[in-house]
């Protein structure tokens, strides 16, 4: 029996489809257990020094100690072995405390277990649930039977298979919460009204947490979706929820994280509601295979059962092959593609990963710089003809997207470092050099949030990346104006400075958007139409305004200055005659012209005039304001990105009424 979530009624964008949900269960990940509330998950200051006793549980508030640590008391979770105490073990135990009384293959419930798909390969998911459900199961017969650790008890059947359950119904319904900076701090189990809602690459809703204490969340916002089972007409009406009898559950729903549903793109009244359970910037191949490694499905979704593959997993697999001396390649153009693809993808996750281990800022970036510019060399030998052949990442590649994301935080970085560091060089030279670093990051920035937002442009669902890395560019735009390193470099700063306030009103006289962010704040809703038109007033701004600047914000560094027009793209769709290889596997529409190095169409020069940073500036207003719209569209008008937009506008004005 499968299930689904419809809408009940038409709605527009930005519309929340579900009031505050309650999980069934949930755990801090052991690495936050001592930063974070173990009940609300909030962030706990000052942070708690770490004991001896590593997976003990610390609380904000008496409330929320109250309500937690019975359970955290009850669950047989001190039990556990600490090698493999973990945050899904713990949500295991706990849900199986909870909700002990309503198992009922192949739900516990109400929530799907999976459990014959996921036990069913001789695999690492498999062993996984093996080995925990063993380390459950003895740690519950410990908990009961008063031991103090070790794996004395023996335990019976009965309670492994019920382990077994919980563990499977963990795994295939919980999901990662992630706290107001983003970082993944825990997992929960929510009820089925989420838990029923199916996954698509190409979904119309999406979800945020809310860790405000319980009184706040009384707020009456009301069920938009009904339960359905595939393919039938009429709505389930039990929705499980009310299953919880065992004596925990009451005192439990109060506590946890709150999750909240809302629709990103138009919904029909009757429509399923659909969110997505991977990262939707993946190509097609990377989001079936994570999928099925963790839920055993086959994503038969719109944008995956495409054919040709659609425009958006097109670009973020494309690889260009450029190749000197051979008419070859023809026969084993697939198997030579995937062996880029597999190097490609091997360089750069090894550039990435050496960075964030040992955190070698100057050394990854010009591994991925290198990668980025030059592609992948290879001596191939075919038919027993040695060739010699290039492989190009196309620009909105997976692997570029990734790599653009490193390297604006790794030159973020170098500045932050050269600037607070006591280096031997003179300060003005390292201030200038620092300057440098940070306005290559912010290129960075900007090329990530445009490219992700031409992608956008042919999948609506991919709101909240965009959201969020429009916030990330415009801050660091905002950020660059301010820089000491200006009046190092250029000598009538100051003067420019002086004229920025005259010259530059808050608000831009050629959009709506900063009119737009307000209202729709202000009146909490914003219509689609009204979205879509402000959406082309800002690409136009932004468009116009990054003429004027990118020379300036690319001046040298050899990969940015390849990309002509961050806005635009459209130097991306010119067709290449000699890529025409095997032409039927590959010819597109899009075929990536990787240029020759010595016909960029950027020019070398610095292009700094007295206008820069007045255009910086207003670039800047426009990507965070735009990405706070779009934050307001997918987590809504008291989210966290919302407000923290809203406070940098908020200085921002008052540092300009300073000048
Ligand atoms: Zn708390
Ligand atoms: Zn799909
Ligand atoms: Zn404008």
């Amino acid at each position: 029996m499968e299930m689904e979530m419809r809408s009940i009624s038409d709605r527009d964008i930005g519309t929340d489809i579900t009031p505050p949900l309650t999980p069934f269960s949930f755990s801090l990940h052991n690495t936050h257990l001592h930063t974070h509330c173990s009940s609300c998950f909030s962030l706990i200051t000052p942070i708690i020094p770490t004991t001896n006793h590593s997976h003990s549980t610390f609380y904000c508030s008496p409330h929320c100690s109250t309500s937690h640590s019975p359970i955290h008391l009850s669950s047989a979770e001190r039990h556990l072995p600490s090698s493999i105490n973990s945050s899904l073990l713990r949500t295991a135990l706990r849900l199986l405390l909870l909700h002990h009384t309503t198992s009922l293959f192949p739900r516990i419930n109400h929530l799907l277990t999976n459990r014959l798909l996921l036990t069913c390969q001789n695999d690492d998911v498999n062993e996984t649930i093996r080995l925990g459900a063993h380390a459950m199961a003895t740690a519950i017969a410990n908990h009961r039977g008063g031991g103090s650790g070790g794996f004395s008890e023996p335990y019976d059947n009965a309670v492994l298979e019920k382990s077994t359950d919980a563990l499977c119904a963990v795994l295939t319904n919980a999901v990662e919460v992630h706290d107001n900076e983003g970082c993944a701090v825990g997992i929960a189990v929510f009820e089925p009204a989420f838990s029923w809602i199916n996954h698509s690459c190409s979904p119309n809703a999406c979800y945020r947490f809310s860790f405000s204490s319980s009184s706040l969340l009384s707020q009456e916002s009301k069920f938009l979706i009904a339960p359905f089972t595939r393919n039938s007409q009429q709505p389930q009406i039990d929705c499980g929820v009310s299953g919880s009898s065992s004596e925990f559950a009451q005192g439990w729903r109060i506590c946890g994280p709150r999750l909240i549903v809302r629709s990103i793109k138009r919904i029909k009244k009757g429509e399923e509601v659909t969110v997505a359970y991977t990262d939707l910037l993946q190509p097609k191949a990377l989001r079936q295979s994570e999928l099925w490694s963790k839920y055993r499905f086959l994503c038969c979704c719109k944008r995956c059962t495409s054919l040709p593959f659609t425009y958006v997993d097109h670009a973020l697999q494309e690889i260009s092959v450029l190749y000197g001396d051979s008419s070859g390649l023809r026969t084993n153009y697939k198997f030579f593609r995937d062996m880029a693809d597999r190097r490609l993808t091997d360089s750069i996750e090894d550039a990435i990963s050496e960075y964030l281990s040992v955190g070698d800022s100057l050394s990854c970036c010009e591994k991925l710089e290198k990668i980025l510019t030059e592609g992948l060399d290879e001596q191939l030998e075919e038919n027993e003809e040695k060739s010699h052949y290039k492989f190009i990442l196309h620009p909105l590649h997976h692997l570029s997207l990734n790599s653009y994301t490193t390297l604006a935080s790794a030159y973020k970085v170098r500045a932050c470092d050269l600037s607070s560091g006591d280096f031997e060089i003179d300060s003005n030279q390292s201030e200038s050099k620092a300057f440098d670093l940070s306005r290559t990051s912010t290129a960075y920035f900007l090329l990530l949030a445009s490219g992700v937002h031409h992608l956008f442009n042919s999948e609506s669902s991919l709101i909240a990346s965009v959201a969020n890395f429009w916030v990330g560019a415009g801050e660091s735009l905002l950020t660059l104006t301010k820089s000491s390193g200006w009046s190092s470099k250029f000598v009538n700063f100051d003067l420019v400075l002086s004229n920025i306030a005259s010259d530059t009103k808050f608000e831009c006289s050629k959009c709506s958007l900063m009119d737009r962010f307000r209202d729709s704040i202000l009146n909490g809703k914003i219509k689609s139409e009204d979205f879509e038109n402000v959406s082309n007033e800002f690409i136009h701004c932004v468009s116009d305004i990054t003429h004027k600047v990118w020379n300036f914000l690319v001046y040298g560094c050899h990969f940015l200055k390849s990309c002509k027009d961050p806005i635009s793209f459209s130097w991306l769709m010119s067709i290449k005659n000699s890529v025409d290889v095997g032409a039927n596997d590959i010819k597109t529409d899009m075929c990536y012209t990787h240029e020759p190095e010595n016909s960029i169409g950027v020019s070398d020069e610095l292009a700094y005039t007295d206008h820069t940073v007045a255009h910086i500036l207003q670039l800047g207003r426009h990507c965070l304001t735009y990405g706070g719209l779009l934050a307001f569209v997918c987590y809504g008008p008291n989210s966290h990105l919302v407000s923290h937009v809203q406070n940098i506008l908020a200085r921002e004005n008052n540092f300009l009424f300073s000048l």
